[in-house]
């Protein structure tokens, strides 16, 4: 099925009921209120003369454009560009000039970032221009800017003007458009976090996003009676094909807490809300766990949910189940080039495989474990995952070499990550093959240090990584965020250390800071930490 035809069985199943709650907007839709916003936008963006095919970029926070730019752009075979939130002008410039958007959504601002400022830098001509009629030189393929909120800007249309726009032509050319689409026509361009560099365009079908959502949020047995919280970003891939997209495919509400993710804004959705399920980022969890007020927030109504997106530590996801009721909690494994998800475990797994595991495979995905060589390993031992299936985007958007870098001629997904299986099926995630530290010949996994170091009590948050070093290749370097009103060493640290785990994997670094370079995703940049080793240390 197609996303606007998913998205209208579930508005005729449960029209009344709510759909989706923006809590810091204040706004609220039922199934049938958000449909109708989706088919004013969408018929206000055939208006302006954006067809099939078009690309439609959006660079916003987590607002209730973005849900109706989503499913708008749906209903007519838009194609919706996802620009992240963190980007600067050169990325912005990158992201629309490379995938020729027609059009861009966009917010004002966002937190300290003055989104309008930077488009006026870098389309100055905006200021003389007609909305809807932009010619600029550096931006050649932008004709249409749309801004969020109820402003007005020269040379833009809001949000609401769009809106208002359609007759009743555009209204009746929607159902037609929306029957002419195909399952496997390019629907969405997704980014990857950034993590390891610059982020990547994934294009991803309906196909990959629908059938992703459904089974995402049917291994959590998210049903209508249930109400969603998601304080990921939109424009990941969580919160869009496992979140809003999830939901829509089972009438679940969706609940959004603020624009940015915030700790305490997301303890009050919750409660307030009475949400029986909750997506993070283990990041995230560890903010709520350490907010001074967690304990006033009533959260008995939560149930399950998904952590996801960089490794759990086995202590976290204990808490989360403990002290956030979730003991129907999952941790799923994906990447923005696989729709995302293609491990999960199920809520009915054995506790012990749930906390160390990224569970089992999807249904309708295989995988594979090779060595350097491309062989496959027997169970137990770590190499590349590889994954093939329904779920594998189409590729990366007009770059056929990094395509054909990243999926081979048998279709087979390199996912860039280590992992081992045991022989129940049960895949663990060892780390990234780029992080993989060879220090004088030994293969070191950050991971497991950061795991053993997590359990000193002064420890909040630790990145292990490698920095080059004219002896040994690589040696390990650490950055740790202490607890708040706690004292710690670079000597206590390696002392704690000593004896403890084997001497070469003792950090010759460790530096403290008071917080750690992250994506918008919430995962920690380790190739920004070992850039800035490498200059202290010259
Ligand atoms: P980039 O590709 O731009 O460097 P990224 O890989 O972080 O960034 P995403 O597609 O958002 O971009 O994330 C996918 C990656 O996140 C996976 O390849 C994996 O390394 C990591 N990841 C996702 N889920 C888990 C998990 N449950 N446990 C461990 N790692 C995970
Ligand atoms: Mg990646």
């Amino acid at each position: 099925k197609t996303i606007p035809q998913v998205f209208a069985e579930t508005v005729s199943a449960y029209g009344t009921r709510d759909a989706a709650v923006f809590v810091e907007q204040d706004k609220r839709f039922s199934w049938d209120e958000l449909a109708e916003t989706v088919d004013a936008f969408a018929a206000g963006l055939l208006a302006l003369g954006l067809e099939k095919g078009d690309r439609v970029g959006i660079w916003s926070p987590n607002r209730w454009e973005w849900l109706v730019t989503q499913f708008a752009t749906a209903r007519v075979g838009i194609i919706l560009v996802n620009i992240n939130p963190a980007y600067r002008m050169a990325e912005l410039d990158y992201a629309l000039n490379k995938v020729g958007c027609k059009a861009l959504v966009t917010a004002a601002s966002f937190k300290s970032s003055d989104y309008l400022g930077m488009l006026a830098k870098l389309a100055p001509e905006l200021a003389e221009s007609e909305p809807g009629k932009l010619k600029s030189a550096r931006l050649p393929r932008l004709e249409i800017v749309i801004r969020v909120g109820e402003d007005n800007t020269q040379g833009m249309f809001n949000f609401g003007d769009v809106l208002a726009m359609a007759g009743r032509d555009e209204y009746e050319r929607l159902d037609a458009i929306s029957d002419s689409l195909d399952n496997n026509d390019p629907i969405n361009i997704q980014f990857t976090s950034g993590t390891t560099g610059s982020p990547k365009g994934a294009t991803l079908t309906h196909r990959n996003i629908v059938n992703n959502g459904n089974f995402v949020t049917s291994t959590i047995k998210l049903t209508a009676e249930d109400r969603l919280c998601v304080p990921v970003p939109f424009y990941h891939c969580f919160g869009m094909s496992m979140g809003s997209m999830g939901c829509v495919t089972k009438g679940a509400a969706m609940v959004f807490p603020s624009e940015g993710f915030d700790a305490g804004a997301t303890l009050t959705a919750l409660a307030q809300e009475r949400c029986t399920g909750l997506y993070g980022v283990p990041t995230m969890f560890v903010a709520m766990l350490d907010n001074p007020d967690f304990s006033r927030f009533d959260l008995s109504s939560l149930r399950t949910g998904i952590m996801a997106g960089s490794p759990c530590p086995i202590e976290v996801m204990k808490k989360v189940i403990s002290l956030m009721h979730m003991g129907q909690v999952t941790i799923a494994y994906g990447m923005t080039e696989t729709s995302p998800v293609s491990f999960q475990s199920g809520v009915d797994d054995p506790l012990e495989k749930r906390v160390s595991t990224v569970g089992r495979i999807q249904p309708h995905v295989e995988c594979k474990v090779v060595d350097t060589d491309g062989k496959t390993v027997a169970v137990g031992q770590s190499g590349e995952l590889c994954t093939r299936g329904y779920s594998v985007m189409k590729g990366y958007w007009q770059d056929e070499e990094k395509t054909a870098e990243a999926i081979d001629a048998e279709g087979w997904m390199h996912t860039g990550d280590l992992a081992t299986f045991d022989a129940e099926g049960y895949c663990n995630i060892v780390g990234r093959v780029k992080d993989m530290v060879i220090r004088g010949g030994e293969n070191i996994y950050p991971r497991e240090i950061e795991e053993f170091l997590y359990r000193n009590g002064r420890i909040k948050e630790v990145q292990v990584f490698g920095v080059p070093d004219e002896k040994y290749g690589e040696v390990i370097a650490a950055w740790i965020v202490r607890v708040p009103g706690q004292t710690l060493t670079e000597e206590e640290v390696k002392a704690f250390c000593e004896g403890q785990i084997a001497h070469y994997k003792v950090p010759r670094y460790v530096r403290f800071k008071d917080s750690l370079p992250m994506t918008v995703t919430g995962k920690p940049q380790k190739f920004l930490m070992r850039e800035a080793m490498m200059q202290e240390l010259g």
